[in-house]
């Protein structure tokens, strides 16, 4: 199933190459290069899960993927591209507060799997394939930082495509598991999918673009792994009954407070992971 354009004969504003074509000279500086088809800004909302914000990325002329938080200066830079469509990649609104006021801006739809973060679009479906102005987007579901992940293939991007991968691989660290509604049987089996697709380049939402999925697939399951021989001795040692604070206390005893909620989710996870085994 294809999206076709609707908007785009209100467009005036293109950029080939990073290059300009409009007096608008100050836009074309606010993109940093990601891969021959894809070009990203990042967004003004540091923080300790975000990292240095969020990164919302071009692909080819006009589609954008995660407007990112509600900040009127970035929304406007994103618009000032020429926007015919907008994809979401989860939920979580350091990727989504601003998709409203962006569709104002734009008149573009709004694309999400999740139905309540659609504005003016329909919901994406699993392997549905997007061409936009002969650019194929392939959708691919990857469910487990949150239940309504999504990663984008970009099959023709440079020799052997690239990915953006949402929250679901970060360019540095690792994701969190968002359970209840992120569930870690259904993460593995995502980073499964994902390094099926061979050494693409990696376009993260947060931090920087990683050269091979494939590499980086295998180091996030094997720290998945890792973490849960973790948990699965700290079982041993606090009785299977260890309530998620006694066990985060165990595997995570030198983590900060700010990321403090994120490692309890992340054990609740993985004790629902070994629980249900
Ligand atoms: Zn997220």
């Amino acid at each position: 199933m294809s999206f076709f354009l609707q908007t785009c004969s209100q467009q005036t504003t293109r950029v080939y190459d990073g290059t300009m074509t409009t007096p608008d000279a100050s836009a074309a500086d606010s993109f940093t290069r990601s891969s021959p088809m894809t070009r990203f800004r990042l967004a003004p909302n540091p923080g300790p899960m975000s990292l240095e914000g969020t990164n919302s990325y071009v692909i080819g002329e006009g589609i954008i993927v995660d407007p990112g938080p509600d900040d009127e200066a970035h929304l406007q830079l994103l618009a000032s591209v020429g926007v015919d469509l907008i994809l979401i990649t989860h939920r979580h609104p350091d990727h989504t507060a601003g998709s409203e006021r962006l569709r104002e801006l734009t008149g573009a739809p709004v694309r999400a799997l999740n139905p309540e973060h659609c504005h003016g679009g329909q919901p994406l479906m699993d392997d549905e394939v997007i061409d936009v102005d002969g650019v194929q987007v392939r959708v691919l579901a990857t469910p487990g930082h949150t239940s309504d992940s999504v990663s984008f293939h970009l099959p023709d991007d440079g020799p052997n495509g690239s990915v953006l991968t949402g929250d679901t691989i970060l360019g540095r660290g690792t994701t969190i598991i968002d359970f209840p509604d992120g569930r870690l049987g259904a993460y593995l089996e995502s980073l499964e999918r994902l390094r099926a697709l061979g050494p693409a380049t990696v376009l993260p939402a947060h931090g920087p673009v990683l050269p091979d999925l494939t590499v980086i697939a295998d180091a996030y399951l094997a720290h998945r792994r890792q973490r849960l021989e973790q948990v699965r001795a700290a079982l041993v040692e606090l009785g299977a009954d260890a309530s998620v604070e006694q066990v985060t206390d165990h595997v995570y005893h030198d983590v900060d407070s700010s990321v403090r909620q994120a490692a309890e989710a992340s054990v609740g996870a993985q004790l629902d992971y070994l629980r249900s085994e």
